[in-house]
């Protein structure tokens, strides 16, 4: 066996899982694609604890990585393409270059990323305007108009978050009907700040020579009307896609029809020695705190697993 436990992905959720792992003196490695990741894109996080006031993604980071290194952790820089479990139970993962690492149990954690609406703007001015996290910058936008693009729990839920701090939100959903939950919808329909306009679409978001945002184009589904909407920030929330594509057909997971991997409380993907945590798994709240509570659970239980389990090292 090669290790004890691997991991596959190094956000937060699986960061963490190295430490706890690493700690607990199981030989651990990291697989990763690409260091980074939504953390490591986030260019300022105010809520998590114990980092001051502020501490940018790239640094809490460095810091999670570094704490990884110092517990014995390896990084191991290639892309994951099949797992599947051995004769003798133990898991073989097989990665991009043609290697198979052996081990005894695998935390799953490849996170989620923002589904993107593929509009011009939206990737050039992200971080500049364009966000898809209102509880990381939502501060950034303090008496500044925004839209939020979205008609999940999600979209109305950062909507109303904003309330907190733009003076004026409009709200662009592309039917006329919300799918989020009736609660959510009446509490947007009873906001002053926010003004809903339905059966829309964003086309463009448009900046000024500054290279900041200053405005969006809408476009009416249903006319075909078009509209240059002023604004400062765009706040996108059409939902997330799990980074779980090469494991679609693994019976070693369980996905739900959205790709999200199922887990029990202890963070087991139903089978044996399988962990999955963090984004990639089906949950409500998806923070970098509860990542790190999740790697940390799958952690633990990964080293139960492993000492109960006769594995030849
Ligand atoms: P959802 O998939 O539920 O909603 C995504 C929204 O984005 C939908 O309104 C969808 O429109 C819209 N959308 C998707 N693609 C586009 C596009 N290309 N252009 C414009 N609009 C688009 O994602 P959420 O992140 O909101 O929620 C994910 C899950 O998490 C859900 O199960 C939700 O219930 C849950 N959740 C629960 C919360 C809670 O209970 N407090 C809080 C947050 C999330 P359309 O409706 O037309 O499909």
């Amino acid at each position: 066996m090669d290790y004890d436990v691997m991991i596959i992905g190094s956000g937060p959720a699986g960061l963490t899982a190295g430490i706890y792992a690493g700690r607990a003196t199981l030989k651990t490695a990291i697989l990763e694609k690409q260091p980074g990741g939504q953390m490591g894109n986030t260019w300022s996080i105010e809520n998590y604890p114990g980092t001051g006031l502020t501490i940018t993604g790239p640094r809490l980071n460095d810091n999670m990585r570094e704490q990884c290194t110092e517990n014995n952790v390896k990084f191991i820089q290639e892309a994951v393409v099949d797992i599947d479990r051995a004769a003798d139970n133990t898991i073989d993962i097989k990665t991009e270059l043609g290697n198979t690492y052996n081990c005894g149990t695998v935390i799953f954690a490849t996170g989620a990323d923002p589904r993107k609406l593929g509009i011009p703007g939206e990737e050039e001015y992200r971080g500049l305007g364009v966000s898809y996290c209102a509880t990381c910058d939502a501060n950034f936008f303090k008496d500044l108009r925004v839209a939020v693009v979205g008609g999940g729990d999600t979209a109305l839920e950062e909507a109303l978050y904003l309330t907190k701090f733009a003076s004026d939100i409009k709200l662009i959903h592309r039917r006329d009907e919300f799918r989020a939950s009736k609660i959510l919808v009446k509490r947007v329909l009873e906001s002053d700040k926010i003004q809903i306009i339905y059966d829309s679409v964003m086309k463009e978001i448009t900046s000024g020579s500054d290279g900041l945002v200053n405005g969006a184009i809408i476009e009416n589904v249903k006319t075909g009307k078009k509209e240059k909407l002023d604004l400062e920030g765009v706040f996108i929330f059409a939902g997330h896609v799990p980074n779980t594509t090469f494991i679609k057909d693994n019976k070693l997971f369980k996905l739900n029809e959205q790709g999200y991997i199922l887990v029990d409380d202890q963070m087991n993907a139903g089978s044996p020695g399988v962990y999955a945590a963090g984004d990639v798994i089906k949950k409500e709240i998806r923070q970098i705190i509860t990542a790190a509570s999740d790697g940390c659970v799958a952690a633990i239980n990964a080293g139960h697993y492993i000492e109960e389990e006769p594995f030849e090292s």
